[in-house]
């Protein structure tokens, strides 16, 4: 894992900030980080609340977000969430940062991902109605059903989890493990044919990916820039290229047993290139 990226947190809060460093339109302005329906910096995107945002009502009649199976009330969110404690940064607060990163993340493509013509989120929303934080489960699962709808469970984190749940590096990590349990509405149970008891795949195959192949797929497209959240607008020891790439050739690569995705390198331009950037709106007044 990467060095925390305090340099970025820093950088993000600087009114005044040098050409090809990170933008500093991070707050208070909701979605100054993005525009367009693309996420532009995902450093000072993750420093805003998803209460704050326009697309939040929405995100959250798409998906409920229950605790031990039970309606938890609205989380408390203050702006910048790295000056939060790690206690106030709650797990129902992160799985709503997961799901407003991914509303906007590939927000219009299509043809990316080849088990939905559209969206992960849309995607996602076809499949499951909520996720169920469930203390005590170590990893999740799908799925429960609660007053009849699918939710795939997820189980708590610990306090050196949720600080990484700050960052693009923690907040990709549970995003493609939010595809992979929904991925299990499909089907594709695991085998435990790598050697991990009912953590494997039998085979990755490229047509039809499994729950593990659906993890590695989303990791791709973040590390070659197809899907660009503008983590290249960090400094370059903050950002996450190099752990997406790790994950993919020592984790989700030998999970499979049949046709293993071959080992990546970095890109050219990993991540692809830093977005162009918004002017500081308060700089203007
Ligand atoms: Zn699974």
């Amino acid at each position: 894992m990467n060095a925390l990226p305090i340099a970025a947190v820093v950088l993000v809060l600087s009114p005044g900030f040098a050409f090809g460093q990170v933008a500093a339109d991070a707050v208070p302005a909701p979605l100054a980080a993005s525009s367009g329906g693309y996420i532009r910096n995902i450093a000072a995107f993750l420093e805003q609340c998803p209460d704050r945002d326009p697309a939040y009502a929405q995100i959250m009649r798409d998906f409920e977000v229950r605790r031990n199976d039970k309606k938890t009330a609205e989380p408390v969110c203050t702006e910048p969430i790295t000056a939060m404690t790690t206690a106030q940064y709650t797990d129902e607060l992160i799985a709503r940062q997961g799901l407003r990163v991914m509303y906007y993340m590939d927000r219009g493509q299509s043809g990316h991902l080849p088990w939905t013509p559209g969206t992960l989120y849309d995607w996602m929303k076809s499949k499951i109605q909520g996720i169920d934080i469930i203390d005590g489960v170590v990893g999740g699962y799908c799925c429960a059903t609660l007053d009849g709808k699918l939710f795939f469970v997820a189980g708590n984190e610990d306090g050196p989890n949720r600080d990484a749940d700050r960052f693009w590096y923690g907040i990709s990590g549970n995003i493609a493990f939010y595809a992979h349990e929904a991925r299990h509405v499909d089907g594709f149970p695991h085998s435990s044919c790598c050697g991990i008891a009912n953590g494997c795949d039998d085979v990755f195959d490229p047509k039809n990916l499994s729950a593990y192949a659906v993890q590695w797929w989303l990791y791709s497209l973040w590390l070659n820039g197809t899907i660009n959240v503008g983590d290249s607008c960090a400094l370059p020891a903050d950002r996450y290229a190099q752990g997406l790439l790790n994950s993919m050739n020592e984790q989700f690569r030998n999970r499979f047993c049949t046709n293993k995705p071959d080992l990546v390198s970095l890109p050219a331009v990993p991540e692809g290139a830093c977005p162009p950037q918004d002017r500081r709106r308060s700089a203007k007044k």
